[in-house]
């Protein structure tokens, strides 16, 4: 049949969703369930026939408090993809590159893609970080960075993430997705005083909030007012938006106890895995990256088992490898099990 789609998105495909197994481990969300404020919130409901604040003025407000920054540094976003998304659209102009960590967060390659942004991946370290200065060589109108990366679950050091601040040429975009389960503050509230800086987070995974699809960028409020022009408005649901405000505000604590949860159980079963001899890299989020030759084999004993991973098939460096999702004791015990049996 004739199509009338633009011919470049040939070499894109959909996001594959494998089969949903009873037990999810695929995606780094909060296994221990969502923050009890917010949820009340939820549970309240509320009316929804008019539409929410353009911007997210509540959120924004919201996260500045947090960051301690001011709320003209604050974008939001229908989860931090979008506000990654918008960034990549409003400083790429079609044909520039964009340089990133490989591996790293699937979307980036093709969110550069979509806005005709030229994908330049620049292999990590062998131990999994950000090969920063490599990055800066690539002298990228837009440099992607991601700590703790996804999916290898390594940390890069600040010193070196300072170096790429201090030395781009263009935009940085620095993905803060797992920042929680780090023991650093992050690079948040620097980038409100930067002129060439973009944190990105979200509340979809320390937060316990990823099917409300909310993120954030913190960056100068020039950055800020150029991504939300290729944003638009109207990106906040009303009732997510609300229930956000409320986790940011009420819920920290309860966020950061289960993300000492999530890296006690890390550690646990990390030790537990070396004795597999499937020895994880080293771990700075709430997930573990296993680079194995039986990546595959291991997959399927696992979801055969009702039990989903992410599978990584031929990784630069590290080729074909698994990344588990750190959930409560029994359910690792469950992955452990299946594991032993298909040693
Ligand atoms: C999960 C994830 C995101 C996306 O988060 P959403 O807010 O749910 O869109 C962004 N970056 C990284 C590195 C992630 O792992």
């Amino acid at each position: 049949m004739q199509t009338f789609a633009r011919s470049d998105l040939d070499a894109l495909r959909r996001y594959a969703d494998a089969t949903a197994q009873p037990v999810d481990l695929t995606d780094n969300t909060n296994q221990w369930g969502s923050p009890p404020a917010a949820s009340e919130i939820l549970r309240e409901g509320g009316a929804v026939a008019r539409y929410p604040d353009m911007y997210g003025a509540a959120m924004k407000d919201a996260v500045a408090r947090v960051v301690g920054c001011s709320v003209q540094s604050v974008v939001t976003g229908n989860g931090s993809d979008d506000v990654l998304d918008c960034a990549i659209r409003a400083f790429g102009s079609p044909g520039d590159r964009l340089a990133y960590p490989d591996p790293t967060f699937v979307m980036i390659p093709v969110f550069s893609r979509l806005n005709s942004v030229v994908p330049v991946p620049v292999p990590v370290d062998s131990d999994g970080a950000m090969d920063v200065d490599a990055l800066l060589a690539t002298k990228a109108p837009i440099i992607y960075l991601c700590s703790p990366n996804n999916p290898t679950a390594t940390a890069t050091p600040e010193n070196a993430i300072r170096r790429v601040l201090d030395n781009a040429t263009g935009l940085v975009i620095l993905d803060e997705a797992y920042i929680d389960f780090t023991t650093t503050t992050g690079f948040a509230r620097e980038a409100a005083s930067r002129s060439n800086v973009l944190v990105c987070r979200t509340l979809s995974k320390a937060y316990g909030m990823a099917g409300l699809r909310i993120g954030y960028g913190v960056a100068h409020p020039d950055v800020i007012e150029s991504i939300e022009k290729s944003r638009g408005p109207f990106k906040l649901n009303l009732l997510a938006e609300r229930a956000a405000v409320t986790a940011l505000s009420h819920d920290r604590d309860w966020v950061m106890a289960r993300a000492a949860d999530a890296i006690e159980h890390r550690e646990r079963f990390a030790a537990e895995l070396r004795q597999l001899g499937l020895p994880p890299l080293s771990s700075a989020a709430n997930f573990v990256f296993v680079p194995t030759p039986r990546a595959a084999t291991l997959t399927l004993a696992l979801e055969t088992a009702g039990i989903g991973v992410r599978l990584f098939v031929n990784t630069t460096r590290f080729g074909d490898a698994i990344r588990i999702t750190i959930a409560p004791w029994p359910i690792m015990e469950r992955v452990l099990a299946v594991l032993r049996a298909a040693a």
